[in-house]
């Protein structure tokens, strides 16, 4: 085990809730610092995976922040924990990004003048300042070894007290540390923690007094390896890129004192710093980066639209100003309604049948507007051809299937029986698209005619039908007086008809069916299935 993870696993022990105390409401983002400078904030995602939901809106949350202040968002890429680097995943980071449309003004892939925005690409510049640390004495050389920090932590543990480093290395002497250095002895470097008696504003949680050299020991800088740790890290990148906001999950409130510290250690003016409520799944538990569902890119695969996402991540919390919600907003919309002080303190539950309902609305909302019409209709045509390439809709799709007008028509059709566009792709929906694969009239209710002379009539009926007048409701009329001309009962010829188009035992009104297929598509399908009977 390093120092780093020995450390970290004790500082874990620590929850916010209970060493971080909020002194009092009041709540400014007006802070005399910065007040003149541009907004810049960033977002500095460890590339360990996928984006899960909660990544996603700490970057919605200060993307929004930025763009409501005509400010700057930047994407910075945390790796100096190489242990738990994962191939691909900054650059699959920053393309999730761009499909939500929180596109970085800086970035590893769109650059810009604070660069590199790659913490494994900066170790250069990490240690020319952590010399200035061991210059000003601000931090010291910890020669321990992982035996004496394990048998430490042993005894602290079976005592009860505390699991925190004793600072022992602080105070060695001249010789002591000379000592060390001629025999190469391995060391890392640490901060010197200072008590906190001042708290600090939180702009979201208001004043927190926390002294974190109650729980913890002098915090590691530099590794023993020689890499930074994330705190040390972090924050003279957030210095050095000119950050003026820092806007991150609950659970990095507990460092923020540390971090105020080395900005002290350094004789810089820290950012602002708000932290966002801890967002749990619905029933309360902790939302987990091993939930596959929650990876924004599963939810896209999974057919998902990006406005849907990001009304559903920002649906609760708070933060904006007359928001309704049952309603979609786009992101430029958001980013007007957008108010930092109106960011909720109390956690926050993820109800995902939300994000049915708002993929939905996103479907319903598009169609009103004939741009954006047209980009679901370009979707859904990829969506389709896809599907029946790959097999995953049986059958041949029929390309005049595919023209914009009747898409439009379906989807306007559709629009409140769908969450997803891929909904009208699985076999529910697939008979839109192709003749059905099966078309056994097994288990039709039995009828006193014969099945194949009462859809004869129904062809007759259905041909002398106007184009001008195909409607619902002519088409129900015309079947319902096949049904009558033979003496049936009006449900069992239109489930005949009904299996006869579609293959569905079950499935919307027949007239709409039919007026959904076309006069001609709907003739030719009960043709088909009449030489079948
Ligand atoms: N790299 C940290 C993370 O993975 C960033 C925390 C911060 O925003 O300071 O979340």
């Amino acid at each position: 085990m390093t120092l780093y993870v020995l450390w970290r696993n004790a500082k874990s022990l620590v929850s916010p809730s209970k060493f971080s105390r909020r002194i009092t409401s009041s709540r400014s983002i007006v802070s005399s610092k910065n007040l003149c400078s541009e907004v810049r904030v960033r977002f500095a995602p460890s590339p360990t995976g996928f984006l899960h939901l909660g990544g996603l809106r700490t970057a919605l949350y200060n993307y929004l922040f930025a763009k409501s202040r005509k400010g700057k968002f930047i994407l910075r890429i945390e790796d100096t924990d190489q242990t738990r680097l994962v191939p691909e995943a900054a650059e699959k980071l920053e393309a999730v990004l761009n499909w939500a449309k929180i596109v970085p003004d800086e970035s590893p892939f769109v650059g810009g003048s604070y660069g590199p925005y790659v913490q494994s690409q900066r170790y250069e510049i990490y240690g020319d300042h952590i010399k200035k640390l061991l210059h000003n004495g601000a931090a010291y050389k910890c020669y321990c070894s992982e035996t004496r920090l394990d048998l430490l932590r042993k005894d602290l543990q079976r005592r009860g007290e505390t699991v925190k480093y004793d600072n022992r290395c602080r105070n060695l002497s001249a010789a002591k540390i000379e000592k060390f250095e001629r025999q190469g002895v391995p060391f890392c470097i640490r901060l010197k923690l200072e008590d906190i008696t001042e708290p600090f504003e939180d702009l979201v949680f208001g004043s927190i007094l926390n002294n974190i050299a109650e729980i913890e020991g002098d915090p590691v800088l530099v590794k023993t390896d020689g890499f930074p740790t994330y705190h040390f890290a972090n924050v003279v990148d957030d210095h050095l890129m000119g950050i003026t906001h820092v806007l991150r999950g609950i659970e990095w409130q507990v460092s923020t004192p540390k971090h105020l510290l080395l900005y002290k250690a350094f004789g810089w003016d820290p950012p602002n710093f708000a932290h966002l409520p801890l967002i749990t799944n619905s029933d309360g538990t902790k939302l987990s980066k091993r939930q596959g569902d929650l990876h924004v890119e599963s939810l896209k695969a999974k057919g998902f639209s990006s406005t849907a996402v990001i009304n559903f991540v920002t649906n609760i919390g708070g933060g904006f100003e007359n928001r309704e919600h049952n309603a979609i907003y786009s992101i430029d919309e958001l980013i007007e309604k957008f108010h930092l002080e109106r960011i909720n303190t109390n956690s926050c539950k993820l109800e995902i049948e939300k994000l049915s309902q708002f993929n939905q609305l996103h479907i319903q909302q598009y169609l009103k507007s004939p741009s954006d019409a047209a980009l679901l209709i370009t979707e859904l045509r990829e969506l389709l051809k896809q599907s029946f390439q790959d097999n995953s809709c049986a059958g041949t799709l029929q390309e005049t299937a595919l023209s914009d007008e009747r898409l439009f028509k379906i989807l306007s059709w559709s629009k409140d029986r769908i969450f997803r566009l891929s909904d009208l792709v699985t076999p529910e929906f697939s008979y839109i698209w192709a003749i059905p694969q099966d078309l056994s009239f097994q288990q039709l209710p039995s009828m006193s005619a014969a099945p194949a002379d009462v859809l004869h009539t129904v062809i007759e009926n259905v041909a002398a039908i106007p184009e001008s007048n195909f409607d619902k409701e002519n088409v129900s009329k015309s079947v319902k007086e096949v049904g009558k001309k033979f003496g049936l009962k009006t449900p069992v010829v239109m489930t005949l008809v009904r299996r006869a188009v579609s293959g569905l035992k079950q499935g919307p009104p027949v007239g709409e069916m039919l007026v959904i297929l076309g006069k001609e598509t709907s003739l030719q399908r009960l043709k088909h299935a009449q030489l079948l009977l």
